[in-house]
Protein backbone atom coordinates (compact mmCIF):
# COMPACT_ATOMS: atom_id res chain seq x y z
CA UNK A 1 0.00 0.00 0.00
CA UNK A 2 2.88 2.46 1.04
CA UNK A 3 4.33 2.01 -2.34
CA UNK A 4 0.94 2.08 -4.25
CA UNK A 5 0.79 5.84 -2.40
CA UNK A 6 4.64 6.58 -3.66
CA UNK A 7 4.40 5.59 -6.81
CA UNK A 8 0.88 7.75 -7.55
CA UNK A 9 2.49 10.79 -5.41
CA UNK A 10 5.55 10.28 -8.05
CA UNK A 11 2.93 10.08 -10.78
CA UNK A 12 0.95 13.70 -9.69
CA UNK A 13 4.13 15.54 -9.69
CA UNK A 14 5.20 14.56 -12.68
CA UNK A 15 1.90 15.13 -14.44
CA UNK A 16 2.11 18.69 -13.05
CA UNK A 17 5.73 19.60 -13.67
CA UNK A 18 4.72 18.11 -17.18
CA UNK A 19 1.03 20.38 -17.54
CA UNK A 20 3.57 23.86 -15.98
CA UNK A 21 6.69 22.62 -19.26
CA UNK A 22 3.63 21.80 -21.72
CA UNK A 23 2.24 25.63 -20.85
CA UNK A 24 5.23 27.50 -20.79
CA UNK A 25 5.95 26.50 -23.88
CA UNK A 26 2.63 26.99 -25.66
CA UNK A 27 3.00 30.69 -24.33
CA UNK A 28 5.96 31.00 -25.42
CA UNK A 29 4.93 29.68 -28.68
CA UNK A 30 1.56 32.11 -28.62
CA UNK A 31 1.97 34.74 -26.70
CA UNK A 32 -0.95 36.25 -25.31
CA UNK A 33 -2.28 40.02 -26.15
CA UNK A 34 -0.44 42.71 -24.29
CA UNK A 35 2.59 40.45 -24.09
CA UNK A 36 6.25 41.99 -24.80
CA UNK A 37 6.63 40.55 -28.02
CA UNK A 38 2.68 42.02 -29.41
CA UNK A 39 2.99 45.29 -27.94
CA UNK A 40 6.00 46.84 -27.24
CA UNK A 41 9.41 47.27 -29.86
CA UNK A 42 11.46 45.55 -29.89
CA UNK A 43 14.40 48.39 -29.23
CA UNK A 44 13.71 50.99 -26.80
CA UNK A 45 15.51 53.20 -24.32
CA UNK A 46 14.18 52.03 -21.33
CA UNK A 47 14.49 48.62 -21.29
CA UNK A 48 17.25 47.12 -18.76
CA UNK A 49 17.85 43.88 -17.27
CA UNK A 50 15.64 42.96 -14.02
CA UNK A 51 16.82 41.95 -10.32
CA UNK A 52 15.93 39.47 -8.51
CA UNK A 53 14.56 36.91 -11.58
CA UNK A 54 15.62 33.31 -11.89
CA UNK A 55 14.89 31.17 -14.20
CA UNK A 56 12.94 27.84 -13.56
CA UNK A 57 10.63 25.46 -15.63
CA UNK A 58 11.41 27.14 -18.82
CA UNK A 59 10.69 30.28 -17.74
CA UNK A 60 11.86 33.08 -15.00
CA UNK A 61 10.48 33.86 -11.56
CA UNK A 62 10.10 37.34 -10.11
CA UNK A 63 11.04 37.49 -6.98
CA UNK A 64 10.82 41.13 -6.48
CA UNK A 65 7.38 41.01 -4.67
CA UNK A 66 4.68 38.62 -2.73
CA UNK A 67 3.43 37.78 -6.18
CA UNK A 68 6.64 35.42 -7.29
CA UNK A 69 5.67 35.89 -10.27
CA UNK A 70 6.39 32.77 -13.06
CA UNK A 71 6.66 34.34 -16.79
CA UNK A 72 7.25 32.02 -19.91
CA UNK A 73 8.80 33.54 -22.46
CA UNK A 74 7.55 37.36 -23.87
CA UNK A 75 5.02 37.53 -20.66
CA UNK A 76 4.74 40.54 -18.32
CA UNK A 77 3.87 40.60 -14.24
CA UNK A 78 1.54 41.40 -12.89
CA UNK A 79 2.39 44.98 -12.53
CA UNK A 80 2.70 44.79 -16.02
CA UNK A 81 6.22 46.85 -16.25
CA UNK A 82 8.33 43.20 -15.76
CA UNK A 83 9.07 41.05 -18.57
CA UNK A 84 10.69 37.51 -19.57
CA UNK A 85 12.46 38.32 -22.82
CA UNK A 86 14.78 36.05 -24.16
CA UNK A 87 14.56 33.68 -20.79
CA UNK A 88 15.86 36.94 -18.84
CA UNK A 89 14.06 38.81 -16.60
CA UNK A 90 13.68 42.91 -17.76
CA UNK A 91 12.50 45.99 -16.87
CA UNK A 92 10.29 48.10 -19.01
CA UNK A 93 10.40 51.36 -17.02
CA UNK A 94 14.19 52.48 -16.46
CA UNK A 95 14.16 55.82 -16.60
CA UNK A 96 10.30 56.25 -17.74
CA UNK A 97 9.08 58.77 -15.62
CA UNK A 98 6.15 59.29 -16.01
CA UNK A 99 4.99 62.29 -13.30
CA UNK A 100 7.76 64.01 -12.05
CA UNK A 101 6.91 67.32 -9.66
CA UNK A 102 8.82 69.58 -7.07
CA UNK A 103 6.54 68.99 -3.75
CA UNK A 104 6.60 70.30 -0.34
CA UNK A 105 7.51 67.43 1.75
CA UNK A 106 4.44 67.50 3.54
CA UNK A 107 2.37 66.90 0.54
CA UNK A 108 4.41 63.57 0.50
CA UNK A 109 2.76 63.07 3.58
CA UNK A 110 6.36 62.94 5.69
CA UNK A 111 6.58 64.73 8.71
CA UNK A 112 9.74 63.49 10.55
CA UNK A 113 12.45 64.32 7.33
CA UNK A 114 13.41 68.39 6.91
CA UNK A 115 9.90 69.84 7.63
CA UNK A 116 9.33 72.65 5.06
CA UNK A 117 12.13 71.50 2.65
CA UNK A 118 11.37 70.63 -1.51
CA UNK A 119 11.26 67.10 -2.68
CA UNK A 120 11.82 66.27 -6.04
CA UNK A 121 8.87 63.77 -6.78
CA UNK A 122 8.92 61.13 -9.78
CA UNK A 123 6.78 57.72 -10.81
CA UNK A 124 7.34 55.38 -13.50
CA UNK A 125 4.16 53.64 -14.25
CA UNK A 126 2.57 50.33 -13.07
CA UNK A 127 1.97 48.56 -9.50
CA UNK A 128 1.81 45.45 -8.06
CA UNK A 129 -2.06 45.86 -6.31
CA UNK A 130 -5.08 47.05 -7.39
CA UNK A 131 -6.95 49.65 -5.16
CA UNK A 132 -10.28 50.84 -6.25
CA UNK A 133 -9.61 54.21 -4.51
CA UNK A 134 -6.11 54.66 -6.03
CA UNK A 135 -5.02 58.36 -6.39
CA UNK A 136 -2.67 57.71 -8.99
CA UNK A 137 -4.77 55.31 -11.36
CA UNK A 138 -4.03 57.33 -14.70
CA UNK A 139 -0.12 56.07 -13.99
CA UNK A 140 -0.64 53.00 -12.00
CA UNK A 141 -2.81 50.97 -14.08
CA UNK A 142 -1.44 51.47 -17.36
CA UNK A 143 1.02 49.44 -19.36
CA UNK A 144 4.46 50.93 -20.28
CA UNK A 145 4.28 51.98 -23.56
CA UNK A 146 0.05 53.72 -22.70
CA UNK A 147 2.09 56.48 -21.23
CA UNK A 148 3.57 59.48 -23.19
CA UNK A 149 6.66 59.28 -24.71
CA UNK A 150 7.68 62.61 -23.30
CA UNK A 151 7.89 63.72 -19.87
CA UNK A 152 7.98 67.50 -18.75
CA UNK A 153 10.00 67.85 -15.59
CA UNK A 154 11.23 70.89 -13.43
CA UNK A 155 15.02 71.49 -14.16
CA UNK A 156 15.68 74.49 -12.54
CA UNK A 157 13.98 77.15 -9.78
CA UNK A 158 15.20 80.51 -10.05
CA UNK A 159 15.23 82.44 -6.51
CA UNK A 160 13.81 86.36 -6.66
CA UNK A 161 13.50 88.43 -3.91
CA UNK A 162 10.80 90.93 -3.95
CA UNK A 163 12.26 94.61 -3.64
CA UNK A 164 9.42 95.61 -1.29
CA UNK A 165 8.64 92.57 0.60
CA UNK A 166 11.98 91.37 0.74
CA UNK A 167 10.03 88.16 0.24
CA UNK A 168 11.53 85.32 -2.06
CA UNK A 169 10.14 83.75 -4.67
CA UNK A 170 10.73 80.61 -6.65
CA UNK A 171 10.41 80.26 -10.31
CA UNK A 172 10.71 77.11 -11.70
CA UNK A 173 12.20 75.80 -15.36
CA UNK A 174 10.97 73.03 -17.07
CA UNK A 175 12.41 70.68 -19.82
CA UNK A 176 10.42 67.91 -21.93
CA UNK A 177 12.21 64.64 -21.88
CA UNK A 178 12.08 61.51 -23.11
CA UNK A 179 13.95 59.68 -20.85
CA UNK A 180 15.10 60.41 -17.08
CA UNK A 181 18.23 58.63 -16.37
CA UNK A 182 19.42 58.46 -12.06
CA UNK A 183 21.57 61.34 -12.84
CA UNK A 184 20.08 63.68 -14.63
CA UNK A 185 17.34 63.08 -11.30
CA UNK A 186 20.33 63.84 -9.48
CA UNK A 187 21.50 67.13 -10.91
CA UNK A 188 17.94 68.38 -11.38
CA UNK A 189 17.37 67.62 -7.58
CA UNK A 190 20.15 70.13 -6.94
CA UNK A 191 19.37 72.61 -9.28
CA UNK A 192 16.19 73.12 -7.87
CA UNK A 193 16.74 72.91 -4.16
CA UNK A 194 15.61 69.50 -3.01
CA UNK A 195 16.70 68.30 0.17
CA UNK A 196 15.75 64.64 -0.87
CA UNK A 197 14.54 62.40 -3.59
CA UNK A 198 10.75 60.81 -3.53
CA UNK A 199 9.68 58.05 -5.22
CA UNK A 200 6.06 58.07 -5.07
CA UNK A 201 2.82 58.35 -7.09
CA UNK A 202 2.40 54.90 -8.35
CA UNK A 203 4.21 51.98 -7.08
CA UNK A 204 8.36 52.29 -6.70
CA UNK A 205 8.65 48.41 -5.94
CA UNK A 206 8.00 48.26 -9.43
CA UNK A 207 10.57 50.32 -11.11
CA UNK A 208 13.23 48.96 -8.58
CA UNK A 209 16.23 49.19 -10.66
CA UNK A 210 15.12 52.86 -11.67
CA UNK A 211 14.66 53.95 -8.06
CA UNK A 212 18.00 51.71 -6.70
CA UNK A 213 20.12 53.39 -8.97
CA UNK A 214 19.00 56.70 -8.37
CA UNK A 215 18.80 56.63 -4.81
CA UNK A 216 22.72 55.54 -5.14
CA UNK A 217 23.86 58.26 -6.59
CA UNK A 218 21.86 60.89 -4.75
CA UNK A 219 22.86 59.42 -1.56
CA UNK A 220 26.77 60.30 -3.34
CA UNK A 221 25.77 63.92 -3.51
CA UNK A 222 23.82 64.02 0.61
CA UNK A 223 20.59 64.08 -0.92
CA UNK A 224 17.99 62.05 1.05
CA UNK A 225 15.53 59.48 -0.58
CA UNK A 226 12.09 58.72 0.38
CA UNK A 227 10.24 55.51 -0.51
CA UNK A 228 6.32 56.10 -0.67
CA UNK A 229 4.82 52.58 -1.12
CA UNK A 230 2.16 50.03 -0.11
CA UNK A 231 4.99 47.93 1.12
CA UNK A 232 3.96 44.88 -1.36
CA UNK A 233 7.84 43.62 -1.65
CA UNK A 234 10.32 40.86 -0.59
CA UNK A 235 12.21 41.65 1.88
CA UNK A 236 15.68 40.89 0.15
CA UNK A 237 15.21 43.24 -2.17
CA UNK A 238 13.77 45.41 0.40
CA UNK A 239 17.29 44.95 2.57
CA UNK A 240 19.36 45.73 -0.33
CA UNK A 241 17.04 48.87 -1.12
CA UNK A 242 17.65 50.15 2.44
CA UNK A 243 21.24 50.80 2.28
CA UNK A 244 20.40 54.06 0.24
CA UNK A 245 16.66 54.79 1.67
CA UNK A 246 16.44 57.13 4.09
CA UNK A 247 12.99 57.22 5.38
CA UNK A 248 10.31 54.99 4.26
CA UNK A 249 6.65 55.95 3.77
CA UNK A 250 4.29 52.70 4.09
CA UNK A 251 0.15 52.85 2.92
CA UNK A 252 -0.95 50.54 5.24
CA UNK A 253 -4.48 50.11 4.02
CA UNK A 254 -6.50 48.51 6.34
CA UNK A 255 -5.99 45.74 8.72
CA UNK A 256 -8.42 43.16 7.48
CA UNK A 257 -7.87 40.48 5.72
CA UNK A 258 -10.97 40.57 3.67
CA UNK A 259 -10.53 44.63 2.84
CA UNK A 260 -7.36 43.59 1.33
CA UNK A 261 -8.76 41.32 -0.78
CA UNK A 262 -11.46 43.03 -1.71
CA UNK A 263 -10.08 46.46 -2.23
CA UNK A 264 -6.74 45.95 -2.80
CA UNK A 265 -6.82 43.31 -4.70
CA UNK A 266 -3.96 41.53 -2.31
CA UNK A 267 -2.86 40.41 0.83
CA UNK A 268 -2.37 42.05 4.35
CA UNK A 269 0.35 39.96 5.58
CA UNK A 270 3.43 41.15 2.94
CA UNK A 271 2.55 44.53 4.42
CA UNK A 272 2.58 43.26 7.96
CA UNK A 273 6.11 41.61 7.08
CA UNK A 274 7.56 44.73 5.47
CA UNK A 275 6.72 46.90 8.57
CA UNK A 276 8.63 44.45 10.55
CA UNK A 277 11.54 43.98 8.35
CA UNK A 278 11.47 48.19 8.54
CA UNK A 279 11.96 47.53 12.59
CA UNK A 280 14.54 44.86 12.40
CA UNK A 281 16.61 47.08 9.72
CA UNK A 282 16.38 50.15 12.32
CA UNK A 283 14.78 52.03 9.19
CA UNK A 284 13.26 54.97 9.61
CA UNK A 285 9.69 54.63 8.93
CA UNK A 286 5.95 56.31 8.61
CA UNK A 287 2.63 54.84 8.66
CA UNK A 288 -0.34 56.31 6.72
CA UNK A 289 -3.62 54.65 6.81
CA UNK A 290 -6.41 56.16 4.28
CA UNK A 291 -9.53 55.91 6.45
CA UNK A 292 -12.62 54.84 4.05
CA UNK A 293 -15.83 55.12 5.69
CA UNK A 294 -17.89 51.74 5.67
CA UNK A 295 -14.98 50.54 4.06
CA UNK A 296 -12.26 50.09 7.07
CA UNK A 297 -13.22 52.60 9.88
CA UNK A 298 -14.86 50.12 12.12
CA UNK A 299 -13.24 50.39 15.70
CA UNK A 300 -12.50 46.78 16.24
CA UNK A 301 -9.98 46.71 13.53
CA UNK A 302 -8.66 50.06 14.01
CA UNK A 303 -7.53 49.44 17.64
CA UNK A 304 -6.14 45.79 16.19
CA UNK A 305 -4.23 47.69 13.99
CA UNK A 306 -3.17 50.13 17.08
CA UNK A 307 -2.43 47.50 19.53
CA UNK A 308 0.22 45.93 16.48
CA UNK A 309 1.81 48.60 15.65
CA UNK A 310 2.67 49.67 19.62
CA UNK A 311 3.62 46.26 20.48
CA UNK A 312 5.59 44.95 17.13
CA UNK A 313 7.09 48.48 15.88
CA UNK A 314 7.08 50.46 18.66
CA UNK A 315 5.44 53.71 19.81
CA UNK A 316 7.38 56.03 18.22
CA UNK A 317 6.53 55.32 14.58
CA UNK A 318 4.56 58.31 13.27
CA UNK A 319 0.74 56.84 12.14
CA UNK A 320 -0.92 58.89 9.63
CA UNK A 321 -4.92 58.87 9.36
CA UNK A 322 -5.96 60.28 6.59
CA UNK A 323 -8.67 61.42 5.23
CA UNK A 324 -10.67 59.28 1.95
CA UNK A 325 -12.32 61.46 -0.85
CA UNK A 326 -14.36 59.71 -3.45
CA UNK A 327 -12.25 58.47 -6.20
CA UNK A 328 -11.37 56.19 -8.95
CA UNK A 329 -13.83 53.01 -8.38
CA UNK A 330 -14.44 54.40 -5.36
CA UNK A 331 -17.28 57.19 -6.41
CA UNK A 332 -20.12 55.84 -4.26
CA UNK A 333 -18.43 55.79 -0.54
CA UNK A 334 -18.26 60.03 1.01
CA UNK A 335 -15.49 61.60 2.32
CA UNK A 336 -14.51 60.61 5.36
CA UNK A 337 -16.14 62.28 8.03
CA UNK A 338 -13.18 64.41 10.29
CA UNK A 339 -14.96 62.81 13.95
CA UNK A 340 -13.76 58.96 12.57
CA UNK A 341 -10.45 60.42 11.81
CA UNK A 342 -10.21 61.77 15.31
CA UNK A 343 -11.74 58.90 16.89
CA UNK A 344 -8.64 56.57 15.31
CA UNK A 345 -6.34 59.38 16.61
CA UNK A 346 -7.74 58.69 20.05
CA UNK A 347 -7.83 55.22 19.99
CA UNK A 348 -3.94 55.87 19.20
CA UNK A 349 -3.03 57.98 21.42
CA UNK A 350 -5.01 56.40 24.32
CA UNK A 351 -2.81 53.17 23.64
CA UNK A 352 0.47 55.45 23.73
CA UNK A 353 1.19 56.33 20.22
CA UNK A 354 3.62 59.47 20.40
CA UNK A 355 3.64 60.67 17.04
CA UNK A 356 -0.54 60.86 15.67
CA UNK A 357 -1.72 62.71 12.66
CA UNK A 358 -4.54 63.60 11.03
CA UNK A 359 -3.80 64.27 7.12
CA UNK A 360 -5.76 65.71 4.52
CA UNK A 361 -7.78 67.95 7.13
CA UNK A 362 -5.89 71.14 5.98
CA UNK A 363 -6.09 73.27 9.71
CA UNK A 364 -6.71 70.65 12.09
CA UNK A 365 -4.65 70.39 14.90
CA UNK A 366 -3.47 67.35 14.49
CA UNK A 367 -1.28 68.04 11.68
CA UNK A 368 1.11 69.32 14.07
CA UNK A 369 3.98 67.60 15.94
CA UNK A 370 3.90 67.77 19.49
CA UNK A 371 6.90 66.70 21.86
CA UNK A 372 5.29 63.36 23.54
CA UNK A 373 6.97 64.37 26.76
CA UNK A 374 5.84 68.26 27.85
CA UNK A 375 2.95 68.12 24.72
CA UNK A 376 3.70 71.36 23.33
CA UNK A 377 3.69 72.22 19.60
CA UNK A 378 7.46 71.44 18.10
CA UNK A 379 6.19 72.04 14.49
CA UNK A 380 3.30 73.93 13.52
CA UNK A 381 1.89 73.30 10.32
CA UNK A 382 -1.00 74.18 8.07
CA UNK A 383 -1.47 71.79 5.06
CA UNK A 384 1.65 71.92 3.22
CA UNK A 385 3.14 75.41 4.99
CA UNK A 386 5.17 74.69 7.94
CA UNK A 387 4.38 77.60 10.36
CA UNK A 388 6.65 76.94 13.09
CA UNK A 389 9.91 74.22 13.85
CA UNK A 390 11.34 74.47 16.43
CA UNK A 391 12.76 71.00 15.97
CA UNK A 392 15.66 71.88 13.15
CA UNK A 393 17.29 74.67 14.67
CA UNK A 394 17.41 72.08 18.15
CA UNK A 395 19.03 69.19 16.50
CA UNK A 396 15.46 67.27 16.70
CA UNK A 397 15.13 67.66 20.52
CA UNK A 398 12.48 69.45 22.38
CA UNK A 399 13.70 73.16 23.38
CA UNK A 400 11.35 73.01 26.74
CA UNK A 401 12.53 69.59 27.79
CA UNK A 402 15.12 68.28 25.46
CA UNK A 403 13.23 65.07 24.83
CA UNK A 404 14.20 63.32 21.43
CA UNK A 405 11.98 63.25 18.40
CA UNK A 406 12.90 60.60 15.79
CA UNK A 407 13.62 62.01 12.37
CA UNK A 408 15.84 63.75 10.15
CA UNK A 409 15.84 67.38 11.19
S1 LIG B 1 7.40 42.88 -9.32
FE1 LIG B 1 5.87 41.52 -8.41
S2 LIG B 1 4.13 41.72 -9.79
FE2 LIG B 1 5.89 42.46 -10.93
S3 LIG B 1 6.69 40.70 -12.04
FE3 LIG B 1 7.80 40.83 -10.11
S4 LIG B 1 6.69 39.47 -8.72
FE4 LIG B 1 5.30 39.94 -10.43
Amino acid sequence: MEKFNQAAGLFVLTLILAINVGAALFISKFPPPGSFSTLFPAKNPWVREGKFGYGICNGVQCRLCPWNCFLPEGTRGRCRVRINQGGKLKTLVYSKAVSVHLDPMEKKPVYHLYPGSLIYSLAAPGCNLRCKSCQNWEISTIYPEEASAKSIVPVKINLVMDGLTRRIFGSLEHKEVETLAPEDIVNYSLATKSRSIAYTYSEPVVFYEYMLETAKLASEKGLKNVMISAGYINPGPLKELLKYMDIVKIDLKGFNSRFYKEYVSGELEPVKNTLLELKKNNALFEIVNLVAPGLNDDEESMKEMVLWIKKNLGKEVPVFFSRFSPNYQLQNIPATPVETLEKARNIALKEGLQYVYIGNVTGHPAEHTYCPRCKRVLIERYGYAVLKDLLTPNKGRCPYDGAKIPGIW
